[in-house]
């Protein structure tokens, strides 16, 4: 069961490694606006990592929590920048709780472990929902994992439930000034545009869907 899980690990971020690349130019385009236009870039890099760290640690007969630690590990060291940084912390949180408590239901095991991933964003960049970060849509995301959860709905209505309240909140942050991070000094001309690291959460969230909940 173990390396059966392992193998889901590793599929769901070589899906996210490719989502990555194809959105690789957009992503550089909208964090040029008022940013260093490298997130694509450092998004691929981190990803890829993540998911050659976790293959190795899957052949080596490790199980999905320690193929999800060294993802973690690897692509806050290749992909450079914040985000980076981030979802290494993010991804290494989420390997923490699925190791730290079994829970039996599919749907509130998802929440939780995502949960704890944002958690871990937020405790290191000290972001909150409005600062115009990848947080205005993993905080929406990881509420609408907990609602459905506490409704007993199945893993895969709650995945795309809050995949849609993700998607809604990432396109409302163009409304928004960022208070947080690079493009900050430049906040005016990010209005209209945004925030390319809440956009690649989006795609991240959607690249694992048909691993997650098959
Ligand atoms: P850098 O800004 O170092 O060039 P990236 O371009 O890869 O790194 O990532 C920029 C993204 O990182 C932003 O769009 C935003 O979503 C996210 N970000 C920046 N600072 C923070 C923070 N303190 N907390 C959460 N997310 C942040
Ligand atoms: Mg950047
Ligand atoms: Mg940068």
């Amino acid at each position: 069961a173990d390396a059966a899980e392992a193998r889901l690990v590793v599929a769901a971020l070589h899906r996210v490694a490719g989502t990555l690349r194809d959105l690789e130019p957009e992503l550089g385009r909208l964090d040029a606006v008022a940013g260093d236009g490298d997130h694509g870039r450092g998004m691929v890099r981190g990803s890829s990592a993540a998911a050659a760290a976790a293959q190795a640690a899957a052949a080596a007969g490790h199980g999905a929590v320690a193929c999800l630690r060294d993802a973690g590990r690897a692509w806050a060291d290749k992909a450079g920048g914040t985000s980076g940084v981030l979802w290494g912390a993010g991804i290494g949180a989420v390997a923490h709780a699925l190791a730290a408590r079994p829970v039996a239901d599919p749907s509130a095991r998802l929440a939780a472990a995502v949960r704890a991933g944002i958690a871990a964003v937020v405790a290191l960049g000290g972001a909150q929902p409005g600062d115009k970060t990848m947080v205005d849509a993993a905080e929406p995301f990881a509420a609408a994992l907990e609602q459905g959860a506490a409704a007993g709905q199945d893993p895969a209505v709650v995945w795309d439930a809050a995949l849609d309240a993700a998607l809604t909140a990432a396109q409302a942050t163009a409304d928004l000034r960022p208070r947080l991070g690079r493009a900050r000094p430049l906040a005016e001309r990010s209005v209209g545009t945004p925030d390319p690291g809440a956009v690649s959460f989006v795609a991240v969230a959607g690249a694992v869907r048909s691993v997650v909940v098959p």
